[in-house]
């Protein structure tokens, strides 16, 4: 019998050979530099930021680059994969403008000529590839049941012994073709395994273009290349896809460094061309002073659905994910405060070659309370309507009932060279501004700071609205009569003076400006006192001074 006729019984039905599928995948026609590279998960469950961080690193390397990006769903392991594992995916992605050139689109459609992207539709792909190596002697099917396979495992760490399916521990190796026949006959489950020509005790160097050269011993073991039920595991699914959709960079978890001895010998005894291998490390979190995986179930931040949620900007997240992933992203963002992603040259040996990428949520804030602050009125408007209409109806009803109003308070030392940095959230906002409308003002909890007595309040405050206010007049003018108000009560209206004598003063102008801000707003801290009276106007101001009369 010829290893042709063998691989026909071992993998029966298959429709194409491996010669077909290399013409059915032709070469990109792509510039010289364009990277091609993926998102590959498994739909096992919600995309988490670890996720979002891999994807988003493959991204802007294909983006700089006029490359391909696309998204294969590998989907091999159909025990853990949930119901709409690909809608949920492409839906939990969505918002943070993850968009792939090709790819699954879901469980039926995709676009792109290399589809395909979900592995359990390319059985027939990886049969043909693994009949290629039984035709080479270079795969056999293998018996083993997990029994066996156990009572090898316990042998081996009885003696103490690398633990595996390698050299004389691999017996199925040795079965004769008849033998094999006969026992599939018999209705005896197998899978495919790989020959392996390694040796253990020879190295392999992977050149990662992230962690430099790492040294492996080369693999012998006689991997699983095709399971019982006719589809294939991770590392040769991995090695015939990326050949075949031409992926030059294979952008992964770090988790994959020491397997990826596997996936090179399995390049090379296939006769292809291996891609480059990124490996970059997984995003860890300070949990008080230790340093630990961030984890989708003790971390919240953890989740994609946190941001939308709470309300922090995908562009900050983005801006974040760009300074773990470059090191020198964060003083380019400084010195280019408007900078965008796509105007930053990323560079693999600028990626955090260790073990970890430290998650720190109060900077991620903090990114974003720039980015914030750097939003038009109206963008912000726009965004904070989008927001409240999905996590604050009350809010939303009544933004959406007072738009320019809404966007003059927004506008408060907003649009200009030296923003004020209030939110780090579109959830913020509310907080820090709800005052400003009658539905929400309620006249409790003033936070009144060194003047408190009753009587001196009502006193500052009436004079300031009788003798002092006037709608029509400029800053600097409303600022001086504040500084005259203050002199009048026997307050210091110039800081300086008060400073050089403050036993002379009842106190200063600081004092009596905080009065004014706190009846108005029960609020010590609010934006430009100035703008807020201005917005409020005279007959609300008098309404809200009336409080203490
Ligand atoms: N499905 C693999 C995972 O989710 C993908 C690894 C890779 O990118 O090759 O870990």
């Amino acid at each position: 019998m010829t290893n042709k006729e063998y691989a026909d019984i071992l993998l029966p039905g298959v429709k194409h050979t491996w010669e077909e599928y290399e013409e059915m995948y032709p070469e990109r026609d792509l510039p010289e530099g364009a990277i091609v590279t993926r998102y590959a998960p498994s739909p096992t469950g919600l995309p988490h930021m670890g996720n979002l961080f891999q994807a988003f690193v493959s991204k802007v390397f294909s983006d700089q680059t006029n490359g391909v990006f696309f998204l294969r769903i590998e989907d091999t392991d159909t025990e853990r994969s949930i119901e709409n594992g690909i809608e949920k995916i492409l839906e939990a992605l969505k918002p943070f403008n993850i968009e792939f050139t090709e790819g699954a689109i879901s469980q039926t459609e995709y676009k792109g000529n290399y589809g395909p992207y979900i592995q359990s539709k390319r059985e027939d792909i990886y049969k043909a590839y693994a009949k290629k190596l039984i035709e080479e002697d270079l795969a056999y099917p293998s018996f083993a049941s997990k029994e066996e396979l156990d009572e090898i495992r316990r042998e081996q760490e009885l003696s103490k012994q690398r633990l595996g399916y390698y050299g004389r521990w691999a017996k199925d190796r040795f079965i004769s073709h008849e033998e094999a026949i006969e026992r599939i006959n018999n209705g005896e489950e197998y899978t495919i395994r790989l020959k392996s020509p390694g040796d253990f005790f020879k190295k392999v160097i992977l050149n990662d273009a992230i962690k430099g050269k790492i040294e492996l011993p080369e693999n012998d073991i006689d991997e699983i290349l095709i399971k019982s039920d006719g589809l294939p595991t991770y590392h040769f699914a991995h090695v015939i896809d990326d050949h075949l959709m031409h992926t030059t960079h294979v952008i992964r978890g770090d988790e994959w460094v020491s397997s990826t001895n596997k996936h090179l010998q399995m390049f090379e005894v296939l006769g292809f061309k291996a891609p480059k291998y990124c490996h970059i490390a997984p995003l860890n979190k300070n949990d008080n002073g230790t340093i630990r995986k961030l984890s989708k179930r003790k971390d919240p931040e953890a989740t994609l659905m946190y941001y939308i949620e709470e309300g922090i900007p995908v562009g900050a997240v983005m801006l974040y994910l760009a300074t773990i992933t470059n090191s020198n992203f964060e003083a380019w963002l400084d010195a280019n405060p408007n900078g965008k992603i796509e105007d930053f040259k990323f560079d693999f040996k600028k990626a955090n070659s260790s073990n970890g990428s430290l998650f720190d949520l109060p900077k991620l804030l903090n990114i974003s309370k720039n980015y914030l602050s750097r939003l038009s009125k109206e963008e912000i408007y726009n965004k904070l309507l989008e927001y409240t209409k999905e996590y604050d109806k009350d809010f939303y009803g009544i933004i959406s009932k007072y738009p320019e109003y809404t966007k003059d308070i927004l506008n408060i030392e907003r649009e200009q060279k030296k923003p004020r940095k209030d939110y780090a959230k579109y959830s913020d906002i509310k907080q820090g501004i709800w005052y400003m409308y009658d539905e929400l003002y309620e006249a409790k909890d003033y936070e009144w700071q060194k003047i408190t007595d009753k009587e001196e309040i009502k006193n500052i405050l009436n004079t300031y609205i009788n003798e002092y206010y006037d709608e029509n007049d400029d800053k600097d003018t409303w600022f001086s009569k504040i500084q005259d108000l203050s002199n009048n009560l026997g307050y210091a209206g110039n800081m300086k003076d008060y400073k050089e004598n403050p036993d002379n003063y009842k106190g200063n102008v600081a004092d009596i400006s905080t009065v004014i801000r706190v009846a108005l707003t029960t609020k010590s801290q609010t934006p430009d006192l100035y703008e807020l009276l201005r917005l409020i106007g005279k007959d609300k101001i008098k309404e809200r001074f009336n409080q203490f009369d």
